[in-house]
């Protein structure tokens, strides 16, 4: 059983990427193909990160969403155990956190196979992000641009808050990989969905809890489009008529809309259709359906 090489950062006054890291926090090997773990070699500085033949289990960051409910497919396809965890930080709408619970409900009841894989969910209360971030996600306020570039919906901090909190939850259950739905091929340039900043964090958590943990970021390098065909093809991993069955259940079931719109049903699901989640999303669904 080769072990294969999952991570190599540099740090010299600054972190670097080498170019074969896109590897690192991309896909993890399938189940029985890896082993090994987190070593730090002294006086070089280099970070390398193996797989483990142990990592049976995955706890994913899931939103009730398109990308985090395919990013929980993806874990049930791979792990014995899953588990889920969701922030309620004051999100505008409560739609979003009533989709979360339809679609683990949806998914236990169409994806038997899933389903005894599907473990607990952990929700948790972090009102307090929404008390110091002044944004369109969390107060009543209208989308746009910010000087810095970024759209007004960034909540600064969120994903370094979420997988810290992630990864110390994954420390009591006994879970190695944490699974997130980031991405920076189709994003709004939110700094915290980058590869460089999952690698970072992956090596910062693993190092302040002395555990092990891999951060596996299976959309980090498709768009949209492909994102849907991410969940056709793992459906039909289950059987034939699975993969209609998990499109069918993202379309129905997940949520993306930023103004919460349950109202309007399009082709690709329910949204306003025009806050930029729904653009995307629409987009994403027109490539997928062209291809
Ligand atoms: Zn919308």
């Amino acid at each position: 059983m080769a072990r294969r090489s999952r991570f190599h950062l540099i740090f010299r006054g600054g972190w670097r990427s080498t170019p074969s890291c896109e590897s690192l926090v991309g896909l993890p090997p399938p189940l029985g193909e890896v082993g090994g773990g987190l070593r730090w070699r002294r006086g070089i500085n280099i970070f390398r990160m193996t797989s483990s033949p142990h990592h049976t289990s995955a706890l994913v960051l899931f939103s009730g969403g398109q990308d985090s409910t395919t990013c929980l497919a993806h874990a049930l396809s791979r792990f014995e155990r899953v588990e889920t965890i969701g922030f309620d930080y004051g999100q505008r709408h409560i739609v979003e956190l009533q989709a979360r619970q339809v679609v683990l409900r949806e998914l236990r009841q169409r994806f038997p196979a899933w389903s005894t894989r599907l473990g607990e969910d952990h929700m948790l209360d972090l009102a307090v992000l929404g008390n110091v971030s002044e944004t369109s996600l969390t107060r009543d306020m209208a989308f746009r641009m910010e000087a810095s570039g970024l759209p007004n919906t960034f909540v600064p901090g969120r994903n370094l808050l979420f997988l810290t909190l992630a990864a110390a939850l994954a420390y009591r259950r006994g879970i190695q990989v944490i699974v997130t739905g980031v991405c920076e091929t189709d994003f709004s340039g939110y700094p915290d969905c980058r590869d460089d900043t999952m690698k970072a964090l992956q090596v910062a958590l693993s190092l302040g809890m002395d555990h092990r943990f891999l951060i596996d970021t299976p959309l980090m390098w498709i768009d949209k489009a492909a994102t849907w065909r991410m969940a056709e093809t793992l459906g039909e991993s289950i059987g034939a008529g699975g993969g209609q069955a998990l499109v069918d259940l993202v379309i129905e079931h997940t949520h993306t809309c930023y103004l919460g719109d349950r109202e309007h049903r399009h082709a690709w699901g329910y949204g306003c259709g025009s806050c930029p989640a729904c653009e995307l999303r629409a987009r994403g669904w027109a490539g997928y359906c062209e291809a």
